[in-house]
């Protein structure tokens, strides 16, 4: 069948996978430096799941009350419940100050205090003195549309500054050559023909996989294609097992209600009617970091006292902030629980439950945005020519937990760090090498195993079932028989792909091999996740072992690394954690008993 593919060439100086926000930040900042840059996207660039992010992006700006850098870094890491790698996480909140006013010359229209300061709300987890002030405000916000305003004003930047698109374009493979990443080989939605990038640096910013669980605040579009690309470049993905439930999806339906609904005063309850935060974290209450808020949430609704008729969720209260508060810094909640949960926010509490949300885990990188591997037992060696930023990326700065608003600034400030990286490695207009004889044939090989595909299975009962395993075998409390229990479930799951049909009977031809794909893709990520939670046997952030309930810093403060073969099986090995800065100008933190 490969030559029913017409394959369309290009060559430029870097190509960018990915247009959300950390894609375009980084097409943005390559093309400015003079680099001939494309970005390719399977979405039209705004409708990147960043433009969904509510509450905002934190930065130490100290504009409602003291701040500095470096407690926002105290905060990270102890969020992180250790894991964090501590020279990147120095990094990112030292550079969130420069990033944050950067965006607003570019153009981010964010709210504003009486001074006409930038606008910053409490968040959680964020505390001022290392954690012995009171709680920071430090996530500057455009009312609860910061990620619209962000992914909006990137775009624009990006066309100023000439970048080219290729808009609804499925990126299938790396084109790996020895080692080296050489381009990236995509498929034209529209036509169906395939196009060749030849490239000096592939930046991956394709983003999150919250759609391995059946329950996400993540678009359906948020598969994690990239992280499975380098799968099959033979390399592995980082810490795979962290994903973070978010407290408050709305119940049923899954979408967001942002945690800056409690960082404006909003607080949840039990079919007691009790504040019940308040017995879990005295001091940060219902701002403490999400794992804890959602455990805590899981705790309640099992100890029978969930509300609504099956006793199975919980409530979060906005009734007594007043309409002037909602209509100002949260419109865009009290729409969403009108639509999607039929609630009048100024009258009744919205029904929550905590709901997959961000990974933590993804592809390896160093502060550059360069992907390392474990090569010849070096835990930090860079793989040539390839870079990955966003959520596709495992830098690692989230560890075992993310903060709130850390992610907008970890894919800002690191799409900069890729661009900044890219310019000094790359001379503009050099010659592109010509390719191996066989540097293809993996990709097409590939692209034909699946779009051969003639079994009977549909493509979306399986991802049904994948969703379904996943959710109840991988969630927010995890038990290492429910795990293997899990993995034997998944395993039957990934043969099934086998047997799956590829419809190329008509129009939706395209379409069906592109979830098609994107099914490979999700499966080879969900066995990285349940099998990184399998072989941990420990509690830390996100990851909680009803069997082992402690964190376990002497056996296992190591990232995981998980590599796949052809049939989705896991091999997994592991590397140190960066306990060291960058600079003396702050100090390692060393890990202590995490409370709020
Ligand atoms: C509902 C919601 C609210 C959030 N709110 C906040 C918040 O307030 N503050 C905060 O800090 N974080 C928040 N987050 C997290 C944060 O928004 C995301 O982690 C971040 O925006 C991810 O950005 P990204 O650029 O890495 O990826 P995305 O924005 O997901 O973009 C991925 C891009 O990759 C492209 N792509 C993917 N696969 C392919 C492929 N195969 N070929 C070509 N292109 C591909 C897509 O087209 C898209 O352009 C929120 C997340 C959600 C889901």
């Amino acid at each position: 069948m490969t030559n029913a593919y017409k394959i369309i060439d290009h060559q430029y100086d870097v190509i960018v996978v990915g247009a959300g926000g950390a894609g375009l930040r980084a097409t943005l900042g390559m093309a400015a430096q003079g680099l001939s840059t494309a970005c390719v996207t399977k979405v039209f660039p705004t409708r990147s799941h960043t433009v969904a992010a509510q509450g905002g992006m934190s930065a130490a700006l100290g504009n409602m009350g003291e701040d500095h850098w470096t407690w926002h870094m105290y905060d990270t890491i102890k969020g992180s419940d250790w894991l964090g790698d501590q020279d990147c996480i120095e990094y990112m909140c030292r550079e969130a100050m420069p990033a944050v006013i950067e965006l607003e010359h570019f153009g981010v229209p964010f709210s504003r205090t009486d001074e006409g300061k930038i606008y910053q709300r409490p968040f959680g987890g964020m505390t001022t003195k290392f954690g012995e002030g009171p709680a920071a405000q430090r996530t500057c916000a455009a009312a609860d549309r910061t990620g619209h305003a962000i992914l909006h004003t990137l775009y624009q930047q990006s066309l100023k500054h000439k970048a080219e698109f290729f808009i609804e374009h499925f990126a299938t493979d790396l084109i790996m050559d020895d080692g080296v990443c050489r381009g990236v080989v995509s498929l034209d939605l529209a036509t169906g023909e395939l196009h060749r990038f030849r490239a000096h640096q592939v930046v991956l910013a394709t983003g999150g996989c919250g759609r391995t669980y059946f329950s996400a605040t993540s678009a359906h579009t948020c598969t994690g294609d990239g992280n499975a690309m380098v799968l099959r470049a033979g390399l592995p993905l980082q810490d795979m097992e962290f994903v973070q439930f978010h407290p408050t999806g709305i119940y049923g339906a899954g979408v967001l209600i942002t945690e800056g609904v409690r960082g404006e005063g909003g607080y949840l309850t039990n079919s007691d009617g009790e504040r019940f935060m308040e017995r879990y974290a005295p001091n940060a209450k219902d701002l403490a970091s999400r794992d804890v808020v959602s455990r805590s949430m899981t705790m309640e609704i099992n100890a029978g006292r969930g509300v609504g008729a099956d006793s199975d969720h919980i409530f979060l209260n906005l009734q007594h902030l007043g309409s002037d508060v909602i209509d100002k810094r949260l419109p865009g909640i009290s729409e969403s629980a009108k639509i999607f949960a039929g609630v009048d926010v100024n009258k009744d509490p919205i029904p929550v439950i905590p709901t997959v949300h961000y990974n933590m885990g993804g592809i390896p990188t160093n502060y550059h945005g360069e992907v390392v591997t474990l090569r010849d037992g070096d835990p930090d060696s860079v793989v040539p020519g390839l870079m990955a930023i966003g959520e596709a990326a495992c830098v690692s700065v989230h560890g075992a937990n993310r903060l709130g608003s850390n992610s907008l600034l970890d894919i800002v400030v690191f799409g900069r760090a890729a661009a900044i990286r890219a310019a000094e490695l790359v001379k503009p207009g050099a010659p592109h090498k010509p390719l191996g004889e066989s540097a293809m044939d993996p990709i097409l090989g590939h692209l034909d195993r699946v779009r051969d595909n003639k079994g009977e299975t549909r493509t979306a009962d399986v991802r049904d079932r994948m969703q379904r395993t996943m959710q109840k075998h991988a969630a927010v409390f995890r038990t290492g028989d429910s795990l293997s229990e899990g993995i034997d479930k998944m395993r039957g799951i990934v043969d099934e792909f086998e047997d799956v049909v590829v419809n190329d009977k008509n129009l939706i031809w395209n379409t069906d091999l592109v979830e098609t794909l994107e099914l490979e893709n999700l499966l080879a990520q969900a066995q990285t996740i349940i099998h990184g939670a399998h072989n941990r046997p420990e509690s830390r952030g996100a990851h909680a072992r009803d069997d082992f309930e402690e964190r376990d810093d002497e056996g296992w403060m190591k990232h995981t690394l998980a590599w796949t073969d052809e049939k989705a099986n896991v091999s997994i090995d592991y590397r140190p954690v960066h306990m060291y800065t960058l600079t003396d100008e702050c100090e390692v933190i060393p890990p202590k008993k995490r409370v709020y």
